[in-house]
């Protein structure tokens, strides 16, 4: 029996919670494990300043790259008080990896260079944290997922190429169980193309790979450890008030990701739906308690109204010049600019002159896609806005939103209103 377990960004931030993490590990009485591990604590932001300062070519990637090395550093010195030179002059390596990605011209563009140097975070993590599991006794092997996650060249959100990748992790994953391994450990998020060039799955993307090996591997369940009790009917971070679920349906799972619940990445319900694996949502503070069941069949329990909140949203209203109708044509044109630029619209409103979608307002991509609509349409648009989902929701829970709140869109279906709000102060 396999099992996969994912450990996050926030589970492996610092020497006490990589210790936590190990604890938990050891205490999983489990035949085989394949555990995916993320970058430690916000390392994956840092790096992506690295990059942006790379690209402004303002002088100071180095010394972010430094920042992020000595905090590895900091952490390393707590697991080993007294010193583990190999492993420092590893992890050293992959940073000095990182600072090369930038200076090569591979003329393949920024986003490239991203996945050369953002992947280092995942590398110098799992580095860390097997290093410290071996040396408390609990043997671990350390895999590199670029040997079994294929994708295509789509940087920054690279495509599983399935077949090769199920083959690949036969061959690497279940290899080494059969040779008598236990516990495997590998980086979640990143992945390699067939000329052994690094990709990166999309933001978050550790929940998916955790999916995409339990996929591969026929896996009796996958269990990710969060900072939160389980999968909450409202984010803790923008809510006051929220129960945990104590189980989910794929399908309310895949559609809570789906609006924005950032607990699962989106991606990771399908392929575990496709081969009818459980997925347990449970927090690493509490290995104890229960957490969230996410299964095929399961009715939602308890049934009461989920909110889900996308901060930074930009509402653009887009219309003909000559204030003709919005057409076929026209829309048609629009959602190819869209796809060009890679943004997701997360709400559309059609009205008889003008079209209207809601987005995240990323700096990286926005700016570019309002100069290209401008050329051929007339333009509104309200920024620092945030699109709230509210799922399962009653009349009343609606009402509460317009006496508090400036709603500037709605719509409703029949289980799930989202409202476009301006939030107070902007
Ligand atoms: P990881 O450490 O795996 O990267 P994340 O930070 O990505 O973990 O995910 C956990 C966070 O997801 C929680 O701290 C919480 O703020 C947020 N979150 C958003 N929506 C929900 C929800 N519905 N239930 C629980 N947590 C949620
Ligand atoms: N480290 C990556 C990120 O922060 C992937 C992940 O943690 O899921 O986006
Ligand atoms: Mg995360």
């Amino acid at each position: 029996m396999i099992t996969v377990h994912k450990f996050g960004g926030a589970s492996v931030r610092d020497a006490a919670s990589v210790k936590n993490a190990a604890a938990v590990i050891q205490s999983l009485k489990e035949n085989k494990m394949a555990v995916v591990v993320s970058a430690m604590g916000k390392t994956t932001n840092a790096l992506e300043k690295v990059v942006e300062s790379h690209l402004r070519n303002d002088g100071k990637k180095h010394k972010l790259l430094e920042e992020i090395e000595s905090y590895h550093l900091k952490i390393m010195a707590e697991l080993f008080p007294s010193g583990n030179d190999q492993l420092q002059n590893s992890v050293h390596n992959f940073f000095t990896e990182a600072s090369w990605a930038m200076e090569e011209d591979t003329g393949k563009g920024y986003n490239f260079i991203y996945d050369q140097v953002v992947s280092m975070g995942e590398l110098v993590s799992t580095l860390i944290v097997s290093t410290y599991l071996n040396s408390t006794g609990i043997k671990v092997k350390w895999l590199d997922a670029r040997n079994f996650i294929r994708t295509d060249e789509t940087w920054r959100e690279g495509k599983i190429l399935w077949d090769e990748t199920c083959a690949e992790i036969q061959q690497h994953i279940s290899g080494s169980f059969e040779s008598g391994e236990k516990i495997i450990l590998t980086q979640g998020f990143i992945g390699c193309t067939s000329e052994n060039y690094t990709t990166t799955l999309g933001r978050e993307g550790s929940d998916y790979t955790a999916a995409i090996l339990a996929y591969c591997l026929n896996a009796e369940n996958v269990t990710i450890w969060k900072d939160v009790p389980g999968v909450l009917s409202a984010d803790p971070r923008y809510f006051q008030d929220y129960i945990r679920f104590e189980q989910i349906s794929y399908h309310d799972a895949i559609e809570l990701t789906y609006y924005g619940a950032t607990v699962i990445h989106p991606k990771t319900i399908k392929p575990l739906e496709n081969k009818n694996i459980p997925l347990y949502v449970r927090s690493f503070a509490n290995p104890q308690s229960k957490g969230t069941q996410i299964m095929r069949h399961a009715a939602t329990r308890p049934k009461v109204p989920s909110f889900i909140l996308k901060p930074d949203q930009i509402l653009i209203s887009i219309s003909a010049r000559d204030f003709s109708f919005i057409a076929e044509e026209n829309l048609s044109e629009l959602f190819s600019l869209f796809a060009g630029h890679k943004a997701k619209i997360n709400l559309m409103q059609n009205s008889a002159i003008s079209f209207t979608v809601c987005l995240d307002n990323d700096p990286l991509k926005i700016p570019a896609l309002l100069d290209d609509l401008k050329r051929n349409y007339a333009i509104l648009f309200n920024e620092h806005l945030s699109l709230y989902t509210i799922r399962n929701y009653f009349p009343s829970t609606i009402e509460e939103f317009y006496k508090e709140k400036e709603v500037l869109l709605e719509q409703r279906s029949r289980n799930t209103a989202q409202l476009v709000i301006r939030e107070h102060g902007n």
